[in-house]
């Protein structure tokens, strides 16, 4: 019997045990909090991520561990990898928390990136505004998620407000300034690599935000293949150089015809939820099949799919049910302003059916903004 631990019990550690299940897995959860959404499907540890004690318990309950969070301090992943397998490895997730080590491997290794200046004093700000021009964004370094952590900077006058917003926490947590880029599209690839160094991608997905929050995905993105090729490559090239196992994605931004990298996420990725009902293989379960060394599934898309995240609250579940590929997925959270709740993912075999399926759904649900971008890429 194997047991895969995760650290970190949110609804990814949630969907992981579940895809988990028909491989006759086992999982333990570690996660700081007593109302993990994975708690339901898989046990729990309920202790801090540094307490020594409660990690050297779950190393000696698990055959192998991995994140649903990436946010685990870098000492504690380090920390468990002496004493057991863990995959991605600490170096790769160390890289992955920090914006500023993130960006700097993805320009080492050619992928083009926004503008962007690390920033310590309030002083650096005004040089660093200068030198990567407005509009752009300040971004604390590490722990930032769902946009939280930025500050919009329009023209050089919006440096006093910015610091105001995040210089309190320079010392903490680093800042960053990106140039904002004007992109025409936001994609993402979703990609798993094997103990073996296999690499497979799933097709390029389109998101669209809201708030900083991701609102929907389609894929496969309507996207040639020149597309797909840079993305692969690139996903290719930041695997190797971490030496990468397991499920990530990069967030990209298409860019006139280019595909520059906003970030990337070492674990799997809400852009690919709809690979659950839409692939071959999920994320979730080649994540498992990676970690656990073995052979990958198929990535190959079925169909068309839109997946439709469900923030702050569930809506009614009857009409998304009633669509013959429409699928539910609530995540057992107590509902909260801007918590990922759950997502629904809509599925058929036609792009117009899709567009369809959406459209009666936006509609029955009076959700027709979450819907609308989707159905104008689609029609
Ligand atoms: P996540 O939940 O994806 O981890 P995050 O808090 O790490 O989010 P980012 O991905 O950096 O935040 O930014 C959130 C969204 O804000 C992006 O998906 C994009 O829509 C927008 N954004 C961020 N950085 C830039 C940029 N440099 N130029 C243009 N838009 C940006
Ligand atoms: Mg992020
Ligand atoms: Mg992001």
């Amino acid at each position: 019997m194997t047991t895969v631990g995760i650290l970190g019990g949110g609804q990814l550690a949630r969907m992981m045990a579940l895809a988990g299940a028909p491989l006759g897995l086992r999982f333990l959860v570690l996660d700081s909090t007593a109302d993990a959404c994975a708690a339901q499907f898989a046990p729990m540890l309920q202790a801090d991520y540094r307490d020594e004690a409660a990690l050297a318990e779950f190393a000696r309950r698990i055959d192998v561990a991995t994140f649903d969070f990436e946010n685990v301090p870098a000492e504690s992943a380090q920390w468990l990898a002496d004493h057991v397998p863990v995959f991605p490895n600490p170096r790769a997730l160390a890289v992955a928390q920090d914006r500023l080590a993130e960006k700097t491997l993805f320009r080492e290794l050619d992928i083009p990136v926004p503008e962007f200046a690390t920033i310590d004093t309030r002083g650096e700000l005004d040089a660093a505004i200068a030198r990567v021009g407005t509009p752009c964004i300040l971004k604390t370094r590490r722990l930032g998620y769902d946009g939280k952590g930025q500050f919009r900077i329009k023209s050089p006058a919006d440096a006093d407000a910015a610091w105001a917003a995040l210089g309190p926490q320079a010392a903490r947590v680093g800042l960053i300034l990106e140039g904002f880029v004007a992109f025409q599209r936001e994609l993402s690839v979703v990609a798993v690599r094997g103990r073996d160094g296999e690499l497979r991608a799933w097709p390029l997905t389109e998101n669209w935000h809201v708030d900083g929050i991701l609102s929907a995905s389609l894929a496969p993105a309507v996207a040639d293949e020149s597309l797909q090729a840079q993305a692969l490559d690139a996903a290719r090239r930041v695997a190797e150089a971490l030496d990468y196992v397991g499920v990530f994605a990069l967030e990209l931004f298409l860019h006139d015809g280019v595909l520059v990298a906003n970030e990337m996420a070492p674990r799997v990725h809400n852009s690919g939820h709809w690979t659950i009902e839409g692939a071959e293989t999920s994320q979730f379960q080649n994540h498992l099949r990676a970690v656990l060394g073995l052979p990958l599934g198929a990535v190959r898309p079925v169909g068309h799919s839109c997946m439709l995240n469900w923030i702050g609250e569930m809506p009614p579940a009857a009409a998304v049910l009633a669509e013959p590929g429409g699928h539910w997925h609530d995540y057992g959270k107590s509902p909260r302003v801007g918590r990922k709740v759950g997502h629904a993912t809509l599925r058929a075999e036609t792009t117009a059916g899709l567009a369809d399926a959406l459209e009666r759904v936006g509609k029955a649900l009076g959700r027709e903004a979450q819907v609308a971008p989707v159905i104008a890429r689609l029609r």
